[in-house]
């Protein structure tokens, strides 16, 4: 068990060459993608984590344990000691040596369910698909974008998913930080509301980096000292690891709710409140399209609810999805135009200029499908926000890491155009 351990750790570290402190400018960030793309893929890990009883009362625990005695005593009450600290241990404990160790001669500092974390622990891309950016990744390079250029930009957590993740918002502002309200006209870009679209992730992403990078550019900078700019990469960062537990793909799409039967995840693109499951989505818990047991009824959509509902200074929004080269706006939910005319024709020559920037197909949502519950219905009928979502290319969900610097680099054209319109979307007619 150490030695599989141990070796899927290094392998790991091997397959991530990307670290947060030295990848933050987005010529950089770039520049990595492209050089793991170019990468001989690493061998494949013959050794997987395979622990027969996992779930049974097994924990990871860590210990109080100065020294090689109290460490000797520990290995007696059953504990597998797996990391050694300077004044305690990690290892695997089951039901006995919980046992053992309730007693008061032992301190035990943490104890984490074996599964929750294994899961936590082992969750990557494959290897040939290092390039994108895992939960821990986009968190780490959030951070550090925030924290080296703490005059326009702050980090803040918009809510917490199904299972305890951090919503991650990143802010550019030249005046205001954090929650702090703004009156300046803002924009809201969200990825990767469907756990296994990772492209979705990385293009609002390296957004955030450009804009860092480029923030003494005369339009950039322009734009940052007079909107308020929002970036959620990763919605739902709970299905978004789920997705590659165990370092292969398992097509997943939705959140991680248990649901009343037991099946797992609604589909939070049909938990909007707007004709919430009326049509384009199923009311069967176990399907890829559940809309839930209500409208709203998920952490992540409450979390987005919430976040515009307390920002009326919102005027443009992306929600970044994946695949199929599409640029689609109001209505998803209803064959019906919109009533506003003026809305309407700033919804088709915005979403044309934009296809012309990406070689995206723009238009009406429900052309494609009617979908009820979709989160840029709602934006706009809540907020008169103009919302698209966008349908980013490739064939299939896992289009490999080659795709993302063209995926990237037209759709921050199409992200900087809806900044030029932000302050006033009605310029355009
Ligand atoms: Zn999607």
């Amino acid at each position: 068990m150490k030695t599989s351990l141990l070796s899927i750790v290094l392998l790991g570290a091997a397959a991530l060459p990307l670290t947060a402190a030295e990848n933050i400018s987005y010529s950089q960030l770039l520049r990595e993608i492209t050089s793991v793309e170019q990468a001989p893929a690493p061998e494949p890990s013959v050794e997987k984590i395979s622990i027969p009883g996992a779930d049974a009362g097994r924990y990871w625990v860590t210990v109080k344990a100065a020294d090689s005695r109290a460490r000797t005593r520990l290995l007696e009450a059953g504990l597998d000691i797996v990391e050694i600290a300077k004044d305690s241990v990690s290892g695997y404990a089951g039901p006995y040596t919980m046992g053992q160790l309730s007693n008061k001669s032992f301190v035990v500092t943490s104890q984490v369910p074996l599964a929750d974390y294994l899961g936590k622990m082992n969750k990557d891309f494959p290897s040939q698909d290092a390039a994108y950016h895992n939960f821990k990744e986009t968190t780490d390079l959030l951070k550090e974008m925030a924290a080296r250029n703490s005059d326009i930009a702050s980090l803040f957590s918009i809510g917490k998913t199904v299972e305890g993740r951090d919503i991650w918002c990143l802010r550019i502002n030249s005046a205001a930080k954090g929650e702090t309200p703004s009156a300046k006209p803002g924009a809201l870009y969200i990825g990767n509301h469907h756990a296994r679209e990772h492209l979705s992730n990385e293009v609002p992403l390296l957004f955030a980096a450009y804009l860092l990078d480029h923030k003494n550019d005369a339009d950039i900078k322009k734009y940052i000292a007079t909107l308020d700019i929002y970036i959620i990469p990763m919605l739902n960062p709970d299905g978004a690891e789920y997705d590659i537990k165990n370092g292969s793909y398992q097509y997943y799409r939705k959140n991680m709710s248990v649901n009343s039967d037991k099946s797992r995840g609604v589909d939070l693109n049909r938990n909007y409140d707007s004709w919430w499951c009326q049509a384009g989505a199923s009311n069967y818990p176990g399907a890829d399209t559940y809309c839930g047991p209500r409208a709203f009824s998920e952490p992540e959509s409450q979390a987005v609810k919430r976040f515009v509902e307390a920002r009326r200074n919102l005027k443009t929004h992306i929600s970044y999805h994946t695949y199929g080269s599409e640029i689609l706006y109001p209505w998803g939910g209803t064959d019906a135009e919109i009533s506003n005319t003026r809305d309407k024709q700033v919804f088709i020559k915005a979403g044309d200029e934009m296809g012309k920037l990406t070689g995206y197909r723009s238009y009406k949502s429900s052309e494609m499908y009617v979908a009820t519950g979709d989160s840029c219905d709602w934006a706009y009928a809540a907020g008169g926000i103009f919302a698209f979502t966008f349908e980013l290319e490739g064939r299939g969900f896992y289009p490999g890491a080659a795709i993302i610097t063209n995926a990237v680099t037209k759709n921050i054209k199409a992200a900087v155009y809806l900044l030029s319109i932000t302050d006033n979307p009605y310029k355009v007619i």
